[in-house]
């Protein structure tokens, strides 16, 4: 089991964007990758093509994901994922707070 999902806050704790916050837009389970919105952007300059406009694009690359940490959506603080098995149902957990994650 993934320990993120879409749209967890997460606060990125290393790397050039180091301190920023957002919200998860996608899981690449397989790479053990995340893309979250507004973080790690690179800039690239397109060429007229057919199908574009020739113009700045900003592309979402993926981070890896020991370069976050979630944010709990209980207790506000920055922590680490960890896993209670309710009746036979897998649930993430807070690790500060215990709190049960979606
Ligand atoms: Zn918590």
């Amino acid at each position: 089991m993934f320990k993120f999902k879409v749209a967890d806050l997460i606060l990125v704790t290393t790397g050039k964007d180091k301190g920023k916050k957002g919200k998860i837009e996608k899981v690449f389970t397989t790479d053990n990758k995340i893309t979250i919105a507004g973080v790690n952007i690179y800039k690239r300059h397109k060429k007229v093509t057919k199908n574009q406009a020739a113009g700045i694009y900003e592309i979402t690359r993926p981070i890896d994901v020991a370069k976050v940490a979630l944010i709990c959506p209980k207790c506000q603080k920055q922590t680490r994922v960890g896993f209670v098995l309710e009746g036979k149902v897998k649930k993430r957990i807070c690790k500060k707070c215990k709190g049960i994650l979606s």
